[in-house]
């Protein structure tokens, strides 16, 4: 059979697309004359490709940053390839060749990574530099391999470790990324995520590489108040019950009712990014009302209070993502917390 439209889902994201503009407006703002690019890796840290980078690519951003090959598909749709980069490089020919017919440039991240490059028939690409947060990236003691001066290097980059935090390494690390390039022939240096944007001009170089503050986070103290919400996840009620004194809620019986309760069981669960731990003392949200979750986090659901509350079956309710306010709640990162956002979230 052909399969029919799919029904429309009981999880949805509402994006606010005018906030992620102006979350990219304020931090292009903060880089000085630096241009400021965008990290979408992980479909838009979970908020979705096809809603941010339109939005993005309309604010003025024109350097585009994923992790992983796998995610170049989604991407070239909205933006050319050469605007596009791969930090995580090239692992083998395969990918190298993919680089090369996309158009897509990889970071390159090793003496290894260089040669198999070259070998691929090279061209322009970036190149990271490690300067202390030893992860992915060149050592600075072998930029003067002839594999790496052999590069076409259009932006030299290195990653901060600590930005978040006023923390010496900071000012290690920017001046290890100098001394480092002056050792490297590249078009453009880039040094900056979110929070480092925030450490000052000597950050900035020629591009920054926001990620987080994009989409809602408070990366750095000193943005607080200036970043807006971008994600709204909003999931159906499928069913209402009544519950007597007595009645005990999910698996294991957490959860007991010691007075009459209307309950409400709604469409979101771990599967979902809606994680057990988010279920004690959490709450969804219907028109400024508070509705406790009862029991536990099950896979696909949860049960909420909405006793005294106009809820009916059907109703979306509003899942909490301030990020700053629901990440010092769960102990979660602002960073998880949107990244743990599943596949069944309606993204259109
Ligand atoms: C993810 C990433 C960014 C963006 O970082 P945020 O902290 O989200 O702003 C920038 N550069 C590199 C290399 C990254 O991996």
């Amino acid at each position: 059979m052909t399969m029919p439209d799919t029904p429309a889902a009981s999880l949805r994201l509402r994006v606010d697309t005018d906030a992620l503009a102006a979350n990219w407006r304020y931090l292009d703002s903060q880089s000085g004359a630096a241009a400021t690019g965008a990290a979408v890796k992980a479909n838009a840290y979970g908020v979705g490709v096809n809603r941010a980078v339109p939005a993005l690519l309309a604010a003025g951003a024109r350097h585009f940053f994923l992790a992983h090959w796998s995610e170049v598909p989604a991407i070239l749709p909205y933006v050319e390839s050469s605007m596009v980069s791969v930090l995580h490089g090239v692992r083998n020919a395969e990918e190298a060749a993919f680089a090369k017919e996309t158009g897509v440039l990889p970071v390159i991240n090793s003496v290894r990574q260089a040669a198999l490059w070259a070998g691929s028939g090279g061209g322009p690409c970036h190149l990271m530099i490690d300067t202390g947060i030893n992860r992915l990236g060149v050592r600075p003691g072998d930029l003067s391999d002839p594999a790496i001066s052999a590069l076409d290097v259009s932006i030299a980059m290195s990653h901060l470790a600590s930005a978040d935090e006023d923390s010496a390494q900071n000012a290690k690390q920017l001046a290890a990324f100098q001394s480092a390039a002056a050792h490297v022939e590249a078009r453009h240096l880039s040094l900056a995520n979110s929070a480092g944007i925030m450490l000052g001009s000597n950050y900035h170089f020629d591009l920054t590489r926001p990620g987080i503050a994009l989409y809602g986070g408070t990366a750095h103290p000193a943005m607080a108040g200036k970043i807006a919400q971008v994600a709204y996840p909003e999931a159906a009620v499928i069913q209402i019950r009544e519950l007597s004194p007595g009645d005990s809620v999910g698996y294991n019986a957490l959860w007991t009712a010691d007075k009459p309760y209307r309950a409400a069981t709604v469409s979101i669960g771990y599967a979902d990014g809606f994680l057990r731990m988010m279920g004690p003392g959490g709450a969804l949200h219907h028109r400024g009302a508070q509705l406790p979750v009862l029991g536990k986090v099950s896979m696909d659901m949860i049960v909420v209070d909405v006793s005294g509350v106009e809820v009916k079956e059907g109703d979306f309710l509003s899942v909490p993502l301030d990020l700053p306010a629901v990440s010092a709640r769960s102990g979660l990162s602002q960073y998880e917390l949107l990244t743990v956002l599943g596949h069944r979230f309606d993204r259109s």
